[in-house]
């Protein structure tokens, strides 16, 4: 295991500079500053930038592309498989050169390890695999799309909610602990040595905290006992060393609630759970304006909500609560905005809580649009999910970051995995 990054530097024939740096996560190779490509430990290529054009390659394989426009605003948009494609070979052309050149200077840092794994993946098999040992990942929050997910649930217990389909192409399952035990196996044997990029555990489906007590548990000490969790509060320098330490190593598990699940726990349950490695939970608002929900068909109370988040609050919990934004359209505005700032008001955030701003995106397969459509509410543009956020911020009476939340994006369309 590296202690610190390396660094190498070649010119290749045609006058090309290349500078290749590894660390404990990953392999880049920078050329010209212009061409960066991206691999975890594995081999596998996860990211490159290509003249301004940034691409993110899930383990699904699909590859997202995003740049800015004329005007600077941000676009993206997902690749063909052939265009995917096209990336990978003009990838391996790159590597092929860089390696054959790599190989005559000495190599004390397994550089050239990466490299040959590099040329030899096998993207079809990787994507086969993939498939075999998970089902899709729908979404995660923001800050984890390099967890490692465990889905110990498989769905949504719910699928009710007229604005989501995330979840509605498989039934709700809980997975037995044999199962999920194998999962895990399957899980770690399918990242390899990627997994050293892969700092934290999400525990999936939607609501995989939803599981009952007796047989949450079970399956969390299973994680517990798989991977290390770094523990609470440890000062920057003990994390570094800990994540450098072990591949396996893990900042802590993480996952979404909804608010009726959340409203079955106690505070106790909330406690066990920590002890077991959880750290922050994620629970989808949305908005705290009651009617706007029903409408929604949301299956919990903006008050609920308050509730549960008090509660994981008081048992050391972080939490992210997710606010959409222009859900509902005119017809829902005001008390919308209202009613979200004071019921994020209500609940006891500081600094080590989020609160995400997500700007609706009408998902064509989900019920929401017709019914849109039929009772004459409109779509939300840009500028009005802006104007939602901007007035819901200055409603906020709770202190600004370090003390209080931090406030973040969270878009749908950026989400890779
Ligand atoms: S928003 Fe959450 S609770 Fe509602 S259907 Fe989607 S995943 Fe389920």
């Amino acid at each position: 295991m590296l202690a610190t990054a390396s660094h190498h530097h070649l010119t290749l024939s045609d006058g090309r500079k290349v500078h290749l740096r590894l660390n404990h996560e990953a392999l880049t190779i920078s050329m010209d500053e212009l061409l960066i490509y991206t691999f975890d430990l594995a081999g596998r290529l996860v990211g490159a930038f290509d003249h301004g054009v940034n691409y993110r390659r899930g383990v699904d394989g699909r590859v997202l592309a995003r740049w800015r426009d004329e005007r600077n605003r941000r676009a993206r948009r997902w690749l063909s498989g052939e265009e995917a494609e096209g990336l990978l070979a003009r990838m391996r052309e790159d590597v092929e050169v860089i390696s054959k050149q790599y190989a005559v200077i000495s190599d004390p840092y397994a550089v050239g390890d990466v490299l040959a794994r590099a040329l030899a993946f096998d993207y079809a098999l990787d994507v086969r695999r993939f498939h075999q040992v998970y089902r899709p990942i729908s979404i995660l929050p923001p800050d984890q799309y390099q967890a490692l997910v465990l889905q110990a649930t498989e769905g949504c217990s719910f699928n009710t909610c007229t604005f989501c389909a995330l979840y509605r192409d498989r039934p709700f399952r809980i997975k037995s602990p044999a199962e999920f035990e194998s999962h895990v196996a399957d899980a770690l044997d399918f990242f390899g040595p990627g997994l050293s990029m892969r700092r934290s555990i999400f525990l999936a489906d939607a609501n995989a905290l939803i599981i009952p007590q007796h047989r949450l548990l079970p399956l969390m000490t299973l994680v517990a006992r798989a991977f290390p969790i770094l523990p609470e509060d440890a000062p920057t320098e003990v994390r570094r060393a800990w994540l450098r330490g072990d591949p396996r190593a893990m900042t802590g598990v993480f996952a979404f609630v909804d608010g009726l699940s959340a409203e079955r726990k106690g505070m106790e349950d909330f406690r066990a759970m920590r002890a077991l490695g959880l750290r922050r939970v994620y629970i989808g608002l949305e908005s705290g304006h009651e009617p706007l929900l029903t409408w929604l068909r949301k299956p919990s109370a903006a008050a609920e909500m308050v509730d549960a988040v008090s509660r994981m609050k008081d048992a050391g919990l972080h939490v992210g609560v997710i606010v959409l934004l222009g859900v509902g359209g005119h017809r829902f505005d005001q008390g919308h905005v209202e009613d979200t700032a004071a019921a994020l008001n209500a609940m006891p955030l500081d600094g080590d809580d989020i609160i995400y701003f997500s700007p609706f995106q009408p998902d064509p397969a989900a019920p929401y649009l017709s019914i849109a459509r039929a009772e004459g509410v409109d779509r939300p543009d840009d500028a009005f999910m802006d104007s939602q956020r901007t007035r819901i911020l200055a409603r906020l009476t709770l202190p600004p970051p370090p003390a209080g939340p931090k406030r973040a994006p969270y878009n749908l369309a950026d989400f890779v995995y």
